[in-house]
């Protein structure tokens, strides 16, 4: 992978559009109301008897103590621990309603904990809660059950209690180590905090850990991030992700916070993407694809090589085609073609769960064309290449025609040498992995119209 020079800067710069990142497809915005629990109930009787699938679950623990000004997630602020025993009946109501329609049997082989922050948990509340998961489902021995963890008002025994629950791979949320830009975004996160859980992680035989970082943050500089990236790289993770920021205060209102001054410029954030890029590649780290650095033995960077990775709300994967089953406030099921959310306040998720339930508020269930899309889409952004071929077997289509509208569309890229479109392949070069987002739009059947409406995604670049 080669590393960002000016030239490939100044290429960068024409592809700074509004796009999703493409953690699903059709993206969020098409889920409809339209989608109820009834018809959630019904599909995942369905998909008991259909499917045989491997299974994957999702807890969201949706309590954080403080506001992050640039918080893009589904939280409430609440330093109230009292509102977290009402949270934990309503999960495991929730769960128990989920396995009663579905097959236990199914291996789990991916869980994870995400919020908000899954530490605002007791230790004892974390153990109570995975006991209770394991007591209801099939775990398979590989299981990669993953946390996100706050660094921030955490102890020993909260890693332990995740550990002893399974947990085998922790992400830090760090963003920044740098002081002003903490300030600035009202994430105040001591150098020595992020030390010590990192030192207690390895210590309870955590083999793989990531470090959340994110770039285009109020008071970011060169030198600034630079150090940061530092700081990172002497800690050494196995996985490294650095998130562009999401400024989107026309959804996130308390973005509004943030100093609008204080951002830096596109032209800045693409210094600060060369910097990570550059910095990291030198640092022996292999540049995944969309935001994701992994070391070269980690299973992101070889199931890649394979051809084996996948990506889900959380981003890449290794887990290939399990079902996934949502737990908790504002929480996302997908399994066959169906995608449902739950509830995104606390009144309505309650309301539901404690009337016998499920509290969908959004769904959709995919058409053959949305199927068709999301596998060329996530391939292109796996495996950074297509086998149209493929394609065409899997789906009975004619893919120059099927496309063509699409491939028009990718002939921007051809000058710059972003991507070659060969008879039977499309390949991304190396320089097209800085514009995956932008390559898959093309193939996104949502996106002209979305376009005419008002902004609902981030800046791409
Ligand atoms: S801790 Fe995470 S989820 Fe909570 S406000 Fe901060 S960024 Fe958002």
């Amino acid at each position: 992978m080669s590393l960002i020079d000016d030239h490939l800067l100044s290429i960068l710069k024409q592809f700074d559009r509004l796009g999703p990142r493409y953690t699903s497809y059709p993206t969020a915005p098409v889920f409809s109301a339209e989608y109820t629990a009834q018809r959630f109930e019904d599909d995942l009787i369905e998909n008991n008897r259909n499917s045989s699938s491997p299974v994957s679950l999702y807890l969201h623990i949706p309590f954080c103590d403080t506001l992050c000004y640039f918080c893009g997630c589904n939280t409430i602020i609440t330093r109230n621990r009292e509102k977290i025993s009402e949270y934990l009946l309503a999960l495991k109501k929730e769960i128990d309603r989920t396995t009663s329609f579905i097959s236990i049997k199914r291996n789990v082989v991916q869980m994870a904990w995400g919020g908000g922050t899954p530490s605002y948990l007791s230790p004892e509340e974390i153990r109570d809660l995975a006991k209770y998961i394991r007591e209801r489902f099939t775990f398979a021995s590989d299981a990669e059950i993953s946390v996100e963890i706050d660094p921030r008002e955490l102890t020993f025994d909260h890693l332990k209690a995740f550990v002893d629950g399974g947990a085998n791979r922790f992400s830090l949320g760090v963003q920044d180590f740098n002081d002003d830009v903490q300030v600035a975004v009202n994430r105040i996160q001591p150098e020595s905090l992020t030390h010590q859980v990192f030192q207690w992680s390895r210590e309870l035989g955590i083999k793989s850990i990531n470090i959340d970082l994110i770039y285009g943050l109020p008071l970011q500089t060169i030198e600034s991030f630079k150090a940061t990236l530092e700081k990172v790289i002497e800690l050494s993770p196995e996985r490294i992700a650095v998130f562009n920021f999401a400024y989107v205060p026309w959804m996130k209102q308390h973005q509004k916070l943030l100093h609008q001054d204080q951002l830096p410029t596109a032209e800045n954030k693409l210094h600060l993407l060369q910097l990570t890029i550059n910095t990291l590649i030198r640092a022996g780290y292999v540049y995944v694809g969309m935001d994701h650095f992994a070391k070269p033995t980690d299973e992101l960077a070889t199931e890649q090589k394979n051809k084996n990775l996948n990506r889900n709300f959380q981003g890449y994967s290794i887990k290939a085609g399990a079902d996934l089953f949502g737990f908790g406030m504002s929480a996302i099921s997908h399994f066959g073609a169906v995608y449902a959310q739950n509830a995104k306040d606390l009144p309505a998720y309650y309301e539901a769960i404690n009337n016998g339930r499920f509290s969908t508020i959004l769904g959709y269930k995919m058409t053959q064309d949305d199927e068709l899309r999301k596998f060329v889409i996530m391939r292109l952004m796996c495996d950074l290449e297509l086998d149209k071929r493929n394609i065409e077997r899997r789906f009975g289509i004619l893919f120059d025609e099927y496309f063509a509208d699409a491939l028009v569309k990718l002939e921007e890229f051809l000058p710059l040498n972003l991507l070659a479109l060969e008879t039977d392949r499309i390949v991304i070069r190396e320089a097209g992995r800085f514009v995956l987002r932008n390559i898959a739009m093309c193939f996104d059947a949502y996106l002209p119209k979305m376009a005419k409406e008002k902004p609902i995604f981030s800046r791409t670049v």
